[in-house]
């Protein structure tokens, strides 16, 4: 491996059961089940909502965005920040590298932002294992003769890759138990409605009350919450 980017950026972590103001959902589903059209719908409906904008070796398509879609970096940029541990998690998907830097997502849920990470199924893995914390949601498509129809509607892939996609498929939808939520993808606006509800949900609970309407609680003479509190 080439040069290591500095030491400073492998040192902006995050707790693994650490207790964070904002929330990490991470989206994944299998290719063809709408997931990228879910979290635009919602990154446009809630604007407390943030996307994190991972790092690719793959190269722009159409009018993507150098730092909008992704930042499109070298082989060696990847490997060294891979070597200087700047990833929350990575995973190679269809031949490219793709990354999630501990930075984009560190920061943001720290300041009580949530963060929303669309990322393949081997990434979220990575992250519940890393951040216990996470809310993993999984997108499933209606059927199997759905699936196979958005992919050939889409037009993107040859014949071969689409038989891959849909055997990519049954092995990650075979693990949905590994996840907190799903989605069944069957008409979008109603999904777009579930992904916003387990948002929602998340702000409901009882520590995020806490945290965000505190003077009421505080009107109301709630003592402060009993067991062990972190540093926040
Ligand atoms: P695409 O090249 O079509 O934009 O993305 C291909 C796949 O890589 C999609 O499933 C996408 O969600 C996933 N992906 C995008 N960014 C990341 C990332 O940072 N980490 C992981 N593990 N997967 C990602």
């Amino acid at each position: 491996h080439p040069s290591t980017p500095p030491a400073s950026e492998s040192q902006t972590g995050l707790q693994p059961d650490g207790e964070y103001p904002g929330n990490l959902f991470v989206v994944a589903a299998p290719s063809g089940a709408g997931k990228s059209s879910l979290v635009k719908a919602l990154l446009e409906l809630d604007t407390r909502v943030f996307p994190s904008v991972s790092h690719t070796t793959r190269q722009p398509r159409g009018q993507e965005k150098h730092g909008r879609e992704y930042f499109f970096v070298a082989q060696e940029t990847f490997d060294g920040m891979i070597d200087s541990h700047a990833f929350i998690e990575w995973a190679s998907v269809h031949g490219n590298f793709y990354g999630t830097s501990k930075k984009a997502v560190a920061d943001r849920i720290s300041q009580g932002s949530d963060v929303v990470l669309e990322i393949d199924f081997q990434g979220a893995m990575q992250i519940k294992k890393v951040f216990a914390n996470a809310v993993l949601i999984f997108i499933l498509p209606p059927s199997l003769e759905e699936l196979r129809s958005r992919l050939e509607r889409r037009g993107e892939d040859r014949p071969d890759v689409i038989e891959l996609r849909m055997r990519n498929a049954l092995v990650e939808m075979a693990q949905v138990d590994q996840f907190d939520y799903v989605i069944i993808n069957e008409l979008f606006e109603t999904a777009v409605f579930d992904l916003k509800s387990i948002v929602h949900a998340q702000r409901l609970r009882c520590k995020a009350q806490r945290r965000t309407r505190h003077e009421t609680f505080s009107a109301l003479r709630i003592p402060a919450a009993p067991g062990p509190q972190t540093t926040d």
